[in-house]
């Protein structure tokens, strides 16, 4: 099954798409999360990547078009994938259609701005797999550290309240239009994101069955 998540910064697209990887067997990719390992070793995309995700804007769309191209080629994305974070603009989704990705379905996670914000600033990941968690809602059994590799626990410059506010009208703004993209191709389920992550997952998982 080939998927998309799509939904506003903080809504949880990461947490769901690690159910999906393991329910489904299949990769989840996250542009974000490929973009900040090649921040951390220093390529020239990560360089070029930089100052554009520090300042919640988006990074241009050839620079993740080649990201997700690249990626797609791989052997483990033969029997399907989940994108976390890509599309994020019209263009991009466009380029996925040139590429012939024939996408099965689009899960849109829906949570109100306030609610994202209230979430991210006490969002926490791990530096080193970049898994997520949640100081109130999904707390990892020992404080500050990850409970899938032990790596430490920090909050994503980006994570900041003016930053989230930024990414935010970026998404009302730019990624947004994508719902109705999908929708005419009949394509999209939205999931209502709730307080309880589970009962998150237990609506995302109905979706797919839709
Ligand atoms: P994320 O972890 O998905 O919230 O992504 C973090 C940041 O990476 C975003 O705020 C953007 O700066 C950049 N980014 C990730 N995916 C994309 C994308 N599809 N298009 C443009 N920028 C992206």
């Amino acid at each position: 099954m080939k998927l998309i998540l799509l939904g506003a910064p903080g809504a949880g697209k990461g947490t769901q798409a690690e159910v999906i990887c393991e329910r489904l067997a299949i990769p989840a990719i996250s542009t974000g999360n490929i973009i900040r390992e090649a921040l951390k070793s220093g390529t020239e995309m990560g360089l070029r990547a930089k100052s554009y995700m520090e300042e919640g804007k988006l990074v241009p769309d050839e620079v993740v078009i080649g990201i997700i191209q690249d990626r797609l080629q791989q052997d483990d994305c033969k029997n399907g994938f989940i994108l976390d974070g890509f599309p994020r603009t019209i263009p991009q989704a466009e380029a996925l259609d040139k590429m012939g990705v024939a996408i099965d379905k689009v899960i849109d996670l829906e949570v109100s701005d306030e609610a994202i914000v209230e979430r991210m600033s006490g969002r926490r990941v791990c530096e080193n797999c970049g898994a997520s968690y949640h100081i109130l809602y999904k707390k990892p059994e020992v404080e500050g550290k990850c409970g899938k590799c032990g790596g430490a626990l920090i909050q994503r410059k980006d994570d900041h309240p003016d930053t989230v506010r930024e990414r935010l009208r970026v998404y009302h703004e730019q990624t947004e239009p994508l719902k109705s993209y999908y929708e005419k191709q009949g394509k999209l389920r939205v999931v209502q994101g709730q307080d309880a992550v589970e009962e998150t997952t237990r609506l995302t998982l109905a979706a797919l069955e839709d």
